[in-house]
């Protein structure tokens, strides 16, 4: 039923709705979570901003990483020490242990729900080596572990996926751009409140159970592989909550952008024998990497291209950039496995990949920080007590969360397991938690008065500087000062300006009042999101005394480890914004024990005993 809502003179259709559970967000996670509670019979609602199939995880190329063993030995303790390994020792040791575990189920859960995968000789699914990922604890040769639809991964999943959730009865409200969630005076969450870009309508979604899967925050950066949706939305929800955001300033800068461009060439590439060198024709990562090479982990690659080019062996015109060859490669095996990277290097480099390397630099790619949540995808809300203390009535999964598996660093094909062993984790926890019989919350009117005085007041927003004007600045400055490489000195010259940044933003102008399609409005709505994940990103970076995975910081290089601190720094950053964009810190300990013990099958705890890192 629809009810008239008015705010400093002026009215709102307000709607409301009632479901068991409300996903926001229809990416891989999204839709993984919203069809595990659908099949159990839950009334389930799936609101996203843009239509399903048009989520990033269509984009994902690459491939989807599970111990199969379709075309060599593998085990789920390997796949573990991996992902344990690449996060440079900061993800949970039992999350980590749960996705390794599951990642066998949840593929074949996949294959059987109708992902075309591509197959083998013998009819089984086709799985390619990735970076990082080898056999016997690290020692190698690589494993064949990422299993793949040709380089359309993400597409496949994503499509089947839906398909399935409409089989199921989910309802999905398409379209629909979440603002805030609907807390109950005592920080249960209640709901989530979002506007109809088609008609200007407000909506209620009064829910027993709230699923942010709303994806990443790369577009906090100027040059990034990801869709320009991307910008942290749920999480800036959960921070409007005053709940902590954890890891932020852990990015991911992807080897292999498409110079210029920033589009993705998957590493599945280099997985297929693609390799990159510098502009003495020099294979450099065999320096670098003697035993992974080229396959080496994300953040390593990315700095050993980023040492290159400052060493004066970039290539093209301004040495700034690197090429990745895949000419000597059969073309019909490129035709077959990697189509699509040969078409995007066609249409963004203007190059035959069978006849030319492709021009590429490092690009933001993945966040591994985000909404912190356990193994089940249930959000924490630490306290001195109890670091793992739950924010009840709220769920986190796919990049939007931190479970944390990926740690410092997540290895490629990491993602997309990540998405459907915690979407599928997330259901089944639900459907134990949710008590269908119980009442369906009422909405906390005073939450909603504040969510709908911001929406207004953006709307109306009638300073002198439009948004693209301060979002640039934003991209620009993470950019500059939050880069591959970090030090004390760009980090506080980050926090500087993203704090004055912050300020202009009451600056703001909207031009677009109305209320149908008015993209100046989102757009607007998104930036203050962005801002909220950008704040602790910096901060987090500028305070954490250490290099670890992506945070590499110039002025802490030495040691065993290579500038890594565990005893000082093996924890969780907690980051709490607050509406000043003031951002204070506190830290949470990682999680060390295992979901079994070695006598219950587990794994051998010394063999993931932290240690240098290298490939
Ligand atoms: C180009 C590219 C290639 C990649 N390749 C691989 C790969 O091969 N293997 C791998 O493992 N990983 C890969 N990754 C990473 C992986 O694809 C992503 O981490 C993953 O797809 C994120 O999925 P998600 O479900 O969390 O969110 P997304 O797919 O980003 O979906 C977010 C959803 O949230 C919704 N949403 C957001 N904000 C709101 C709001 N305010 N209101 C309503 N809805 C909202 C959106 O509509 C969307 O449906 C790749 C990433 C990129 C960018």
């Amino acid at each position: 039923m629809a009810n008239t809502y008015s705010i400093n003179g002026r009215d709102y259709t307000v709607v409301d709705h009632y479901h068991d559970v409300v996903v926001v967000g229809a990416g891989g996670a999204g839709l993984r979570a919203t069809l595990g509670m659908a099949e159990q019979g839950l009334r389930t609602a799936c609101v996203t901003k843009v239509f399903p199939t048009r989520s990033h995880t269509v984009a994902a190329q690459g491939g989807i990483a599970a111990s199969l063993q379709n075309m060599g030995p593998d085990s789920w303790q390997w796949h573990m020490y991996d992902t344990v390994k690449g996060s440079d020792w900061l993800g949970d040791t039992d999350a980590m242990e749960y996705l390794a575990r599951e990642a066998p189920k949840a593929v074949y859960e996949l294959e059987h729900y109708g992902v075309p995968f591509s197959r083998t000789e013998e009819g089984k699914i086709y799985q390619r080596p990735f970076g990082g990922h080898m056999q016997n604890y690290g020692e190698g040769p690589a494993v064949q572990r990422t299993c793949a639809a040709a380089d359309r991964t993400g597409h496949a999943i994503l499509h089947t996926l839906y398909g399935q959730s409409i089989r199921n009865n989910a309802e999905f409200y398409i379209e629909y751009f979440g603002l805030d969630l609907l807390m109950s005076d005592e920080g249960v969450c209640e709901g989530v409140v979002a506007w109809n870009l088609d008609d200007g309508t407000i909506h209620r979604f009064n829910a027993k159970m709230v699923v942010l899967a709303t994806g990443g925050y790369g577009r906090t950066y100027f040059s990034a592989t990801s869709a320009h949706t991307i910008t942290g939305d749920g999480n800036a929800m959960v921070a409007r909550a005053g709940l902590p955001l954890q890891d932020m300033e852990f990015v991911q800068f992807h080897p292999t952008g498409i110079y210029g461009a920033g589009c993705l060439i998957t590493e599945g590439v280099r997985g297929e024998g693609g390799y990159l060198v510098n502009s003495e024709g020099e294979r450099f990562m065999e320096r670098y990497a003697p035993s992974a090479k080229d396959l080496a982990s994300r953040d390593v690659v990315s700095r050993c291209m980023t040492i290159e080019i400052r060493e004066g062996r970039g290539v093209g015109p301004n040495k700034d950039h690197i090429f990745l060859h895949l000419d000597h490669l059969d073309p019909e095996m490129l035709a077959e496995r990697l189509p699509g990277i040969s078409e995007s290097a066609h249409i963004f480099a203007g190059v035959d990949v069978t006849k030319e390397p492709i021009p590429v630099l490092p690009t933001v790619h993945y966040n591994m920080g985000g909404i912190p949540t356990n193994y089940w995808g249930e959000v924490l809300n630490p306290t001195a007590e109890d670091p793992n203390a739950i924010a009840p009535g709220l769920m986190a999964v796919g990049e939007a969360a931190c479970a944390s598996v990926h740690g410092a660093n997540r290895l490629g094909s990491n993602s997309l397991i990540d998405l459907v062993v915690f979407g599928r984790a997330a259901a089944i926890k639900a459907g134990t938690i949710i008590d269908r019989d119980s009442a369906m919350p009422t909405p906390n009117l005073g939450c909603f008065d504040k969510i709908m005085a911001n929406f207004d007041k953006i709307r109306f927003a009638d300073g002198s500087t439009p948004t693209a004007d301060i979002r640039l600045k934003m991209q620009k400055s993470m950019q500059n000062n939050a880069a591959v490489f970090r030090t004390q000195e760009t980090l506080a010259q980050g926090c500087t300006e993203m704090k004055a940044i912050w300020g202009e933003m009451n600056d703001l102008k909207v031009t677009d009042r109305s209320l149908v399609w008015n993209s100046d409005l989102m757009e607007t709505l998104e930036l203050q999101n962005l801002m909220a994940n950008a704040i602790p990103t910096v901060v987090g970076a500028e305070a954490r005394k250490e290099s670890r995975g992506a945070h590499s910081r110039e002025d802490y290089k030495d040691g065993a480890f290579s500038g890594r601190n565990d005893e000082e720094w093996r924890k969780h950053t907690l980051a709490w914004v607050n509406e000043d964009g003031d951002c204070r810190l506190d830290y949470r300990p990682v999680v060390l024990d295992p979901l079994t013990t070695e006598e219950e099958g587990g794994i051998d705890l010394a063999k993931i005993a932290p240690k240098a890192r290298v490939y």
